[in-house]
């Protein structure tokens, strides 16, 4: 058999995220479990806020010294704090549509289940569907949707997001659109940057050619050359912000843990920017889908660990935990590396709007965790952290290595910390609820002492009051 070679920079999947390299990563790590001089020089390495390259990643999540891993939780901490100081971005899921020709084997939109209501939104609908998120209080939306080129064609998506960002209710409006739908070409990659999206995200699934292949039985997203060199394609249409993730449960959690470095590594390679946020999430029942039929489920306690590990291997990316997980597990990995989370989610099509009879399911997966959005805003505050509704970085044209840059210098805090300010204060101002009120008030009070930049203060505590007399959409 033709040996592959492995190469980061190289254009072709199997070369980037290359098989044996894995494998033989796999095995360092392994045998490395309990060697302190590595596994203290690994961290030590770390502690230069560089990050780290799969094979030392790989070390840190198969060490078994225990007073390495509290070192290591503690950098994580650390880490999380120094890149993103204690704000958390929020988000909700938009589905428009769960027509899909594909047969993936653990998500209930496949084309063979004929039990699950299929739903596509109108444009009306695509409305409803807005103005309930707005009137919640969300900023920003990460668009849904199967893959099936009659039901749900790239024009369909443009004219959905075109409707998106054309609707101001009140004083609601979505800044932000990040779309998640199936790999496609260059030229619609093109036509999703010129409609004015935020990060274009897409899971691999799995990183092993082989079970991704037996996972995807039938349809496009069979083909897994083109799903895994998607996000080359994203960069040549112009999108710089990608956004990464596997689902686990379906293949070895340390096999997709070093693929999802190996993509990092390529993306910073090839493209000199590295992906923009990384997704966790884990299989979930959904209509006729038992998760428990997939063998490599992970427990909460090696979740925890793979997230902290992700935190120190690529400190710039921002991390992202969906309602999938429930408030206990949320909590636990906040601290150790999550940057943006969903709140008042639902995963079925059209049910922000109106919620789905009982017979008449259209749900992707079960919400764990089905707090409103200002009961999540309400919790994340009492644990200290600021829920920011922030969509400035983009919309000033701070993307990919422009964004990094600012994360590199150390500037986040006089430009993302007074943004996450004064769109909680929006969101007080308009949705939140009196004791959510009276918290953030005390905490942006608070918060305002952390910038350093004499002029940035003064002009935020400016925008306060702005806010506070009416006025909206303040930014640095
Ligand atoms: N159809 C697009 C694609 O193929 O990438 C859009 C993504 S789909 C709407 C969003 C993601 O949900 C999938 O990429 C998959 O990782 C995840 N998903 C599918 N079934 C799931 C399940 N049973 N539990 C949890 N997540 C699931």
């Amino acid at each position: 058999m033709e040996q592959i070679k492995y190469d980061p920079a190289s254009r072709r999947a199997e070369e980037f995220i290359n098989h044996q390299e894995i494998e033989e990563a796999l095995a360092y790590g392994w045998e490395n479990r309990r060697n302190r001089r590595l596994v203290e020089g690994i961290l030590e390495k770390a502690k230069l806020r560089k990050g780290l390259s799969h094979r030392e990643a790989l070390v840190l999540l198969d060490c078994e010294l225990e007073d390495c891993n509290r070192q290591l939780e503690a950098l994580a901490q650390q880490l999380k704090k120094d890149f993103y100081g204690n704000r958390i971005v929020m988000f909700a899921p938009l589905y428009l549509s769960n027509y899909c020709v594909n047969g993936c084997v653990y998500c209930p939109y496949h084309q063979k289940n004929k039990h699950i209501a299929r739903k596509k939104l109108t444009q009306e609908e695509v409305r409803r569907e807005v103005i309930a998120l707005q009137d919640m209080g969300h900023k920003r939306l990460a668009l849904e949707a199967g893959e099936d080129p009659v039901n749900n064609p790239i024009e369909y998506i443009l004219e959905c997001i075109g409707t998106i960002y054309g609707i101001q209710h009140k004083n609601g409006a979505i800044r932000r659109v990040n779309v998640n739908i199936a790999a496609t070409t260059v030229e619609n990659y093109r036509k999703l940057k010129d409609a004015g999206i935020g990060t274009y995200i897409l899971f691999q699934e799995t990183y092993h050619k082989e079970s991704y292949v037996k996972l995807h039985p039938t349809g496009p997203k069979h083909d897994y050359v083109y799903h895994t060199e998607a996000m080359d394609r994203a960069m040549e249409g112009g999108i710089d912000d990608v956004g990464l993730g596997v689902l686990f449960g379906l293949e070895r959690y340390r096999y997709e843990f070093a693929g999802l470095l190996m993509h990092a590594e390529h993306l910073e390679a090839a493209f000199g920017v590295g992906p923009h946020t990384i997704s966790v999430p884990r299989i979930k029942r959904a209509d006729d889908i038992d998760p428990s039929v997939f063998d490599n489920g992970i427990d909460d306690d090696i979740f925890a660990k793979l997230i902290a590990c992700i935190r120190i291997a690529v400190p710039y990316t921002g991390m992202i935990i969906s309602t999938r997980e429930n408030q206990a597990c949320r909590e636990r990995v906040l601290k150790l590396g999550i940057s943006q989370i969903s709140g008042g989610s639902c995963t079925s099509v059209g049910g922000y709007a109106k919620p789905e009879p009982e017979d008449e399911c259209s749900e992707q997966f079960d919400v764990s965790d089905k707090r409103t959005l200002d009961q999540v805003v309400n919790w994340l505050m009492r644990l200290g952290y600021i829920p920011s509704f922030c969509t400035a970085c983009y919309r000033e044209g701070r993307t990919g290595d422009r964004f990094m840059s600012l994360c590199k210098t150390g500037q986040i805090v006089n430009c993302c910390h007074p943004n996450a300010l004064m769109t909680l204060k929006e969101y007080l101002m308009d949705y939140g609820s009196e004791d959510t009120r009276r918290l953030g008030e005390a905490l942006i009070e608070k918060e305002l002492a952390h910038i350093t930049n004499e002029k940035v203060l003064r002009l935020a505590k400016g925008h306060l009051e702005g806010i506070e007399g009416g006025k909206r959409d303040f930014r640095f």
